[in-house]
C-alpha cells in the first residue's frame, strides 16, 4: 500500500527521534548531539549519534543510519508501512486509506473483526452439538479442555455456508469475506466458506490480533490435510510464527521451534512456554529476523526425515547470522514432538532437549551422514570437509572436543583430524591476512561504503559530491542559491546520481527530505545518513562552501575531459589538440 508523501512527513516531524530512540537506548548529550551505545552492533565505546536538528541517526561503528522511520523499522523489525503505521498510531495521525482499501471498499480493519468473529463462532461451534467429533478427536490427541480454551481452538462446521451466514447477518459485505481468506465466491455466484469441516487453530499476532486460521483436516480422506489462510492484508505466511503471543513472555531463556502448530500446542500443554512453530515450512528469513528479536537461544524440532534436517541446516544457517544460537532436537522412536511427549512424558522430552546437538555437532553428522564410511579412501575426504568446519571454531577447547567426536565418529585417531584441522587454519589465516590488507586498502579508498561502488575508481570525486549533497540534505533551502548549476551532470558516481534524482524535489521546495524513503535501499539510507552526519560534526554548511564545492566539481570535470583528451588523441595530434582545448579554454575564461 502506498501512504502519501505529506502524512509521512508528517508522521516524521510529530514523532521526536531523541524520545522515541532513548526508548530503547539509553542516551547522553554532548553539545546538539546525542550519543549511545549502538543497539544494531556489540560495542563498548559509545558511537551510535542522534542528531536531533536533521531528525536523524547514524552509528559510526557500523554504519547504520536513518532517521526515526529507519529505526523503528531495523529495531522492531518491521517492512516500511507497518513502521509507518505504528508511528503514526503513536502519535495519533490517521493514515488515509490505502489504494487496497480505496480500490476494494475494504478496510483492514474489517478483516480483523471478520477474524475476530469467526474465531468466537468457530470455538462455539467445537463446544455445540454439531462439534462433538471434532471434539473428541482432539481429546483422542491429548488435548485438554483448558488447552483448547487458552488457544481458541475451534472447529469449522460441515457446511458450505455455515461461516458466511454468520457474518454476513452480522454485517460484513461479500469482499470483506473475500479479502479475509474466510469465504469465495463459487462459479455458480454463490459465497461459500473456505474452512469445512476442520479443526481451525486461530493465528494470532504478538499484539492479539486473529490473523488468520491453520485448518486441520477431520476427514481423514479430504485431499489436503491443512488448510492454511493465505496471504491477506493482514497475514504474511512467510513472517508469521505461530504461538509467538504466547512464548514471547518466556522467551528471554529459549525458544522451541517446531514444524507445526499442533506440535507447539502440546508442548505448552506438557509445560514448555518457549514453543513456536511455523506453519509447516523451513524458516524464513522474515521469521528468523522475528525470533531473534526476541531470543538468542532455540532448540530446532524438526521431523528426523530429510525434509527435516535440510530445513533444520538452513534454520541454523539464518539463526546464526543474526546472533541466534541453535540446537537441533533429534527425536527418535516417534515421529514428532507431539508423540514424542504422550510417549515418554515431559521429562523424556526435557531430556530430549538437554542432548540435542549444538550447531557444530549437527554440521558434524551431517557432513558424515553424507559420506559413505566403508570406502576407506572415503574417511579422508570426511576428515578433510569435516576439519574444514573445525578451523572455523575460534576456542582451542572447541576445537579439541569436537575434534575428538568427530574422529570417534569417522574411525581415524584424533590426531589425525588435529593435524587436518591446523593445516586448514593456516590456509584460513593466509587467505584472511590477504584479504585483510586488501580490506584496509580498500577502506582508505573510501570503498567500503557499499552503497557507493564508485568511489574506490573515484575518489575524490566522490568525496567532493558527498560533501555537497550532505549541505543540501541539511539546508535543502540553499540549493535555490546554486544558481542551477548542480544537475544531474555534476554528480560523477551512480549513488550521487541517484542521491541528487531522489531529493531534487525537496531541494528545489526546499523542505527537509525524509531519507528513509522507499526510493533508496536500506544501505543508501544508511549511507545518506552518513553524509548528514558527517557535516553536522564537521564542515560549515554555508553558502559559500556549496559554491567552492561546486566550482571544484565543475572543474573537475573539466580535468577529466581534457585527460580524456589526450588518451584518446593520436600521438601525432595530441599536442596540436590539447593546445587547440587550451587555447579555447582560455577564450572561455576570459
Ligand atoms: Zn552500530
Amino acid at each position: 500500500m502506498r501512504i502519501p508523501e505529506d502524512t509521512i512527513s508528517e508522521i516524521i516531524e510529530r514523532t521526536n527521534i531523541e524520545d522515541y530512540i532513548s526508548r530503547y537506548v539509553p542516551l547522553k548529550r554532548a553539545g546538539s548531539v546525542l550519543s549511545g551505545s549502538c543497539p544494531f552492533h556489540n560495542e563498548r565505546t559509545p558511537s551510535f549519534t542522534v542528531f536531533p536538528n536533521t531528525r536523524s541517526y547514524y552509528c559510526f561503528g557500523c554504519g547504520a543510519g536513518g532517521n526515526v522511520v529507519s529505526f523503528a523499522m531495523a529495531i522492531n523489525s518491521l517492512d516500511y508501512v507497518e513502521a509507518l503505521r505504528l508511528l503514526a498510531r503513536e502519535s495519533g495521525i490517521t493514515i488515509p486509506e490505502s489504494q487496497f482499501e480505496q480500490e476494494s471498499g475494504v478496510r483492514r480493519a474489517r478483516i480483523y473483526e471478520a477474524n475476530k468473529e469467526t474465531a468466537r463462532f468457530f470455538h462455539q461451534s467445537l463446544m455445540g452439538d454439531g462439534g462433538r467429533k471434532a471434539l473428541e478427536y482432539l481429546k483422542s490427541r491429548g488435548i485438554t479442555q483448558t488447552t483448547i480454551r487458552r488457544f481458541g481452538i475451534g472447529y469449522a462446521p460441515d457446511s458450505w455456508d455455515a461461516l458466511y451466514n454468520v457474518l454476513h447477518s452480522k454485517g460484513f459485505t461479500d469482499p470483506e469475506l473475500e479479502a479475509a481468506f474466510l469465504c469465495k465466491k463459487g462459479k455458480n455466484g454463490r459465497m461459500f466458506d473456505i474452512f469445512r469441516n476442520r479443526i481451525a487453530f486461530p493465528l494470532i499476532s504478538t499484539s492479539g490480533d486473529v490473523l488468520g486460521f491453520s485448518a486441520r483436516r477431520l476427514n481423514e480422506e479430504d485431499e489436503r490435510k491443512y488448510v492454511n489462510t493465505s496471504d491477506t492484508p493482514v497475514f504474511k505466511k512467510s513472517k508469521f510464527v505461530f504461538a509467538l503471543n504466547m512464548a514471547k513472555a518466556h522467551s528471554a531463556s529459549e525458544l522451541i521451534m517446531c514444524e507445526g502448530c499442533v506440535d507447539a500446542i502440546a508442548l505448552h500443554q506438557a509445560g514448555f512456554d518457549g514453543a513456536v512453530a511455523t506453519l509447516g515450512t523451513a524458516i524464513t528469513p522474515e521469521q528468523s529476523r522475528t525470533l531473534a528479536k526476541y531470543t538468542k537461544k532455540i532448540y530446532l524440532c524438526y521431523d528426523s526425515d530429510s525434509a527435516g534436517q535440510t530445513a533444520a541446516e538452513k534454520g541454523i544457517k539464518l539463526l546464526t547470522q543474526l546472533g541466534v544460537s541453535s540446537k537441533v532436537v533429534k527425536i527418535s522412536g516417534a515421529k514428532d514432538p507431539d508423540e514424542y511427549i504422550k510417549k515418554y512424558g515431559a521429562d523424556g522430552f526435557r531430556k530430549l532437549l538437554s542432548s540435542a546437538d549444538g550447531e557444530i555437532d549437527f554440521l558434524i553428522r551431517k557432513i558424515i551422514g553424507g559420506i559413505d564410511l566403508t570406502i576407506s579412501e572415503n574417511k579422508l575426504t570426511a576428515v578433510s570437509e569435516v576439519s574444514k568446519v573445525l578451523a572455523e571454531l575460534d576456542s582451542l577447547a572447541q576445537r579439541e572436543v569436537y575434534s575428538s567426536r568427530a574422529a570417534e565418529l569417522i574411525g581415524v585417531s584424533k590426531d589425525a583430524i588435529s593435524e587436518s584441522v591446523s593445516r586448514h587454519r593456516r590456509a584460513a589465516e593466509r587467505k584472511g591476512k590477504k584479504e585483510f590488507e586488501k580490506k584496509e586498502m580498500m577502506k582508505s579508498l573510501g570503498a567500503g561504503d557499499k552503497a557507493n561502488k564508485d568511489k574506490l575508481s573515484m575518489p575524490g570525486e566522490a568525496i567532493l559530491e558527498e560533501k555537497l549533497l550532505g549541505i543540501l540534505l541539511i539546508q535543502p533551502d540553499l540549493y535555490k542559491f546554486s544558481g542551477g548549476r548542480i544537475t544531474d551532470d555534476i554528480f560523477f558516481t551512480q549513488f550521487g546520481k541517484k542521491v541528487f534524482s531522489v531529493f531534487k524535489g525537496d531541494f528545489e521546495s526546499g523542505v527537509e527530505p525524509n531519507i528513509s524513503t522507499e526510493l533508496l535501499l536500506p544501505e543508501e539510507v544508511s549511507a545518506v545518513a552518513k553524509l548528514i552526519a558527517l557535516r553536522q560534526s564537521q564542515g560549515e554548511n554555508t553558502k559559500e562552501t556549496m559554491l567552492k564545492l561546486i566550482d571544484a566539481l565543475e572543474a573537475k570535470k573539466k580535468k577529466n575531459e581534457a585527460d580524456e583528451l589526450i588518451s584518446s588523441a593520436d600521438e601525432s595530434k595530441r599536442a596540436e589538440e590539447l593546445q587547440k582545448y587550451i587555447e579555447s579554454l582560455k577564450k572561455k575564461n576570459s
